[in-house]
Formats: structure tokens, sequence, C-alpha cells
């Protein structure tokens, strides 16, 4: 067992913390309060390589490991979750869904703009009846021998209105319920993809979510990934590696408001001494590096599994379960931390309180998380 980060890893690690500070910092408060999405921000991000780090080189991807993903999503979800979000789901759901399950003309078309950042991507699974229980699907596509017909809506889509690729989940024969699913490639132009109003959101206010509707949108048939049948496999082997993404989100958000509150205990004076000399802050000081840490051991088990081949379904459930625990009860204390200070927006932890909040929703809620977890260590 080896607990040390290569220097490859470390050097990742560090660009990815010094884009965040030097890029990210700046304009952050306003993105979130204008819910501003930073496509200037998003382009440089593709041009560093952060948004395709492990699709494969020879698609324009970085062809790293899972562990340097998950450093980067720390870093880069210290400063800017809704920027982190971002490259979580063009990285682990587009990029890895296509790099893995997409055809050489998929791969040829599609992943190398996207591995660039010369594209965006989004993954639309969710619809108005079908969130946590996603074999609900009523978007329809209708096989008509060299195409599809796709018709239906998709809500809370991430990179909704900014995306040029949606890789889209649809019912083809209803009969044959989750095994007749299938995913599809959607360029953003295709005749009848109309996007909705933009959602008004609590927390990763710089993302844009909104809802898509397909009305009659015409599917050329070499657009499928994989055989007749593969969507719901699809969805849910790409939203296992997803939940590693998320959970080092979780971290990342979490581990930057302890900074911040660590920081700011060590200047600010009360009763004639710096707060962290007062033990109630000390302690919470204490509980919040702790349960930051375990978070980050699970979050490398999870991506370690990945990367090692071993299956990671439960290690990834149970990285973010606890990870976006952890992101939401150091939040909190962050700003409690930070008194009144930390109710306003220049201090940063409110905002990262409001992005703590949504990673124990997206990508399989907590509650699923359990599911998933329970089933499997009472299997045998
Ligand atoms: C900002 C944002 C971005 C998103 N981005 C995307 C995206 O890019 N692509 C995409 O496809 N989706 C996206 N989503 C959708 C997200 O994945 C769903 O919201 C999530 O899966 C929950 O589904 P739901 O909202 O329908 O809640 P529901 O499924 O209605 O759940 C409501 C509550 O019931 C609980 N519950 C449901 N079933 C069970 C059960 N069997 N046992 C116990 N409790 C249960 C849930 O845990 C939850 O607490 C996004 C959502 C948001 C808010």
């Amino acid at each position: 067992m080896d607990f040390k980060l290569t220097e490859e890893h470390i050097m990742i690690r560090d660009a990815a913390r010094d884009f965040a500070k030097q890029e990210l910092l700046p304009g952050v408060i306003e993105r979130d309060e204008k819910q501003e999405f930073p496509k200037e921000l998003i382009k440089k991000m593709g041009e560093l390589g952060f948004l395709g780090m492990m699709a494969s080189p020879e698609y324009g991807g970085g062809g790293m490991d899972t562990i340097s993903y998950v450093l980067a999503m720390e870093e880069l979800s210290k400063i800017d979750a809704s920027a982190s979000v971002m490259v979580s789901v063009n990285n682990s759901l587009v990029c890895w869904g296509l790099d893995t399950f997409g055809n050489e003309e998929q791969k040829k078309k599609y992943l190398s703009k996207l591995t660039t950042g010369e594209k965006l991507g989004a993954f639309c699974l969710s619809e108005p009846e079908a969130g946590s229980d996603a074999t609900s699907q009523r978007t329809t596509a209708i096989d008509k021998g060299d195409h599809y017909i796709l018709n239906g809506t998709k809500n809370w889509i991430t990179n909704g209105s900014s995306a040029d690729y949606y890789l889209v989940i649809a019912q083809t024969d209803k009969e044959k319920k989750h095994k007749g699913i299938n995913a599809f490639i959607v360029e953003k132009d295709f005749e009848g993809f109309e996007i909705g109003p933009k959602e008004q959101k609590l927390g990763i206010r710089g993302s844009d979510t909104h809802s898509l509707n397909f009305n009659d949108v015409k599917v050329p048939k070499e657009n499928r990934i994989g055989e007749d049948g593969f969507g719901f496999k699809f969805a849910m082997k790409t939203l296992s590696g997803g939940r590693i993404g998320i959970a080092a989100q979780a971290l990342g958000i979490a581990a930057g408001a302890y900074e911040l509150a660590k920081d700011y205990s060590k200047q600010r004076k009360a009763f004639g001494t710096e707060i962290c000399n007062h033990q109630a802050i000390a302690f919470k000081l204490a509980d919040m590096h702790t349960q930051i840490e375990a978070a980050r051991h699970l979050v490398m088990k999870a991506a370690w599994d990945k990367d090692q081949g071993e299956n990671y379904d439960l290690s990834g459930a149970m990285a973010k379960l606890h990870a976006s625990k952890t992101a939401m009860d150091v939040t909190v204390e962050a700003v409690q931390v930070h008194g009144g200070n930390g109710y306003v927006k220049e201090y940063h932890v409110e905002r990262l309180m409001r992005d703590a909040k949504i990673t124990q929703i997206y990508e399989g809620t907590s509650e699923i998380q359990k599911i998933v977890i329970s089933r499997s260590i009472l299997k045998d």
C-alpha cells in the first residue's frame, strides 16, 4: 500500500490549483450572482487538457488515470464548483462514455473535439418523471430503418445551452423495459431540438442547467452508442464512474471551505485572542479536517479501484455518499467560524455552502447511493 502521490500526480494537482487561483477565482462571485456561464474559462480549460483528461490520446485526450482526474477536480472545486461540474460532465460522463463504448467513427467525429474543448458535451438522462427511477424513460426513439425519431423532454441538463453534443437516453421498445433503452449522440443543430429556459438555482449558479425538448428529431442510426438496447447499461456504467468525479467535487468544496475557515480563525480576534485559540473553534477545525481526510481516502480508493480495473460501484457510491455529507457539514461549520462575515458573499463560504447541497442530489441522490451500497454489502 502506498499513500504517496507520484511526481506526475503532484504536477497535475498543482497545475489545477494554479489555474483555479489565477483564472477561476477572479470573477467567481459575479458569475454566481449573475448565473453567468464562464465560456472563455471553459475554452482555456480545454486548451490546458482539463476537459478530456482520461480519454485516449489518439482522440486528443490526456490518457491520464482517474487519480489525476480527481486531484484536478478537487482543486477546481475548492474555488469554483460551477466550473468543476462542467469539467466533470464533459470528462467522466461524455468523454469517458464515448471513449469506452463509442465506435471508431463516433470517436473520430465527436470525441476528438470534446477532449480539446473545441466542443462541449452534455449527458441527458433525467426527465420530469424519471430522476432516481431512471428506468421510467418517457422520451422515445422510434426505429425508422436508417434513423431514429426522438420525442420527449429531458430535465436538469448541465451544460444545457452551452453544449454542442448531447448524449441522450431514450426508450425504443417499451415492451423490453430497460433493455429497450438506447443512447444517442445528438448535435445541437439537429432539427426539432429545442433548449428550454434556464433554471434559477440555489448553488452552482455559474453552470447552465436547462430542460431540453425533442420534437421529431431525426437521429442517424450511426449515432446510436453500442448495440440496440445498450442505452440503460451505458447510462449506469457511465454514472458509476461519474460519481467518483462528483465525490471529488464534494471533497473540493469541503476542503476549500475548511482552508478559508482555518485561515480566518488565525486572523480574527475575539476576547483578546485569535478565535482559533478558543477550543470550540479549534475542535470544529479538528472535526472538519478529520472528516475531509476520511472523504479523501474514500475518493482516492474509488479512483484507484477504477484505475486497477476493479469493480468501483461500491467504492464510488461510498465515496459520493460520504464526501457529499462532508461537503454539507464542513461548509455549514465554515460559515459558523466566519461569524457574520460568513453570511456575506466576499468571504466565499456562503457560496460553497450553497454549492455543497447539489452533491447530495445529482448523479444519484444520497438515498440512491445507500441503495447501491446496501445491495452490494448484502448480496453475499
Ligand atoms: C443542478 C442540477 C444539475 C443536474 N444535471 C443533470 C445532468 O446533466 N443530466 C441528467 O441527466 N440529470 C441531471 N440532474 C438531475 C439529477 O440527477 C436528478 O435531480 C436526481 O437524480 C434526482 O432525481 P429527481 O430530481 O427526479 O428526484 P426524485 O427521484 O423525485 O427523488 C425525490 C426524493 O425521493 C428520494 N427517493 C427516490 N426514490 C427513492 C427510493 N427508491 N428510496 C429512497 N428514496 C428515494 C430521493 O432520494 C429524493 O430525496 C441535475 C439536477 C440538478 C438539480
